[in-house]
């Protein structure tokens, strides 16, 4: 696709669409770079869509830092929120919100994936560590939260985040084909694997999002890791942001071929480039 020829006007707009972590985050969670750019597209009109594994109490902390209005996606496309629903058309089911707005859930709660999860194990003979039986301590330290915002990444509604335990050497591929054998899914992050219902991934999340937003144009999406390509395949335009030491093994084979662009820098900085270059904001 090419890209916009005139700056994007509110009457037909693009929404841009971000993984977060390692994406836009780097692994101190820092987005500074592209902070303007985001107060710019808030201000145009623009949505910028968070579309991530985080919880939604962890994306509305990066929402009041970022400045955003917009619609969010946790937990790997396990529910969209939107907090101002007056300007979108969110379908059924919806529920409020209890600071206001509302969720449309898409995925299966916890509780019923969590049962799953011990199944895949034991019929792989193997141990996983779910990110819910962690304590905070070995929580901060996987991941580099403070307490607080360790506390914010435990409270799982739509997804079971999970690690290999140490000493077993089964092939995160191996339990993603099982899940997919039982019906499931499971999707590889930059720090956690996520089981998630069939009908919840971030794909699946990003048509819901345009059948919510008469006004979208084309979507501009943005990810790092395997568990976004169901994002990026969905897109109109898809870039894949590098980290420190490129990009994501996994997703070579698709900017090889041409299918990702691939930004030019890690993190903030290559999505900052790549969106300003892509909406001709640049
Ligand atoms: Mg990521």
């Amino acid at each position: 696709m090419q890209p916009p020829s005139s700056p994007v006007v509110a009457a037909s707009r693009w929404l841009v669409v971000t993984d977060l972590d390692g994406t836009l985050l780097d692994h101190d969670y820092d987005f500074s770079a592209a902070a303007p750019l985001l107060r710019r597209l808030e201000q145009q009109g623009v949505p910028v869509v968070p579309c991530t594994s985080k919880t939604a109490e962890e994306v509305e902390q990066f929402q009041a830092a970022a400045g955003l209005s917009s619609p969010y996606i946790v937990e790997n496309g396990g529910a969209i929120h939107f907090p101002h629903p007056e300007d979108w058309q969110v379908e059924a089911p919806r529920h409020p919100m209890p600071g206001g707005g509302v969720v449309m859930p898409l995925g299966w709660p916890g509780q019923r994936l969590r049962p799953l999860l011990d199944a895949l194990a034991a019929e792989l003979d193997t141990r996983f560590l779910a990110l819910e039986d962690l304590s905070q301590g070995e929580l901060m330290a996987r991941t580099g939260l403070s307490a607080a915002g360790a506390a914010l990444a435990a409270r799982r509604r739509w997804s079971v985040p999970f690690v290999l335990a140490e000493d077993q050497a089964v092939a995160i591929e191996a339990v993603e084909a099982l899940a997919a054998a039982r019906g499931l899914k499971v999707l590889q992050g930059n720090r956690f694997a996520h089981l998630i219902a069939p009908g919840s991934d971030k794909g699946l999340a990003l048509a819901a999002l345009r059948r919510a937003d008469p006004r979208c144009r084309a979507v501009l999406a943005l990810g790092d890791s395997p568990n976004d390509t169901a994002l990026l395949d969905g897109a109109d335009h898809a870039v894949v942001v590098p980290g420190a030491n490129g990009p994501h093994p996994r997703l070579q084979p698709a900017i090889a071929a041409g299918e990702y662009q691939l930004a030019a820098a890690p993190h903030a900085v290559g999505w900052a480039d790549a969106v300003a270059a892509w909406l001709a904001l640049a």
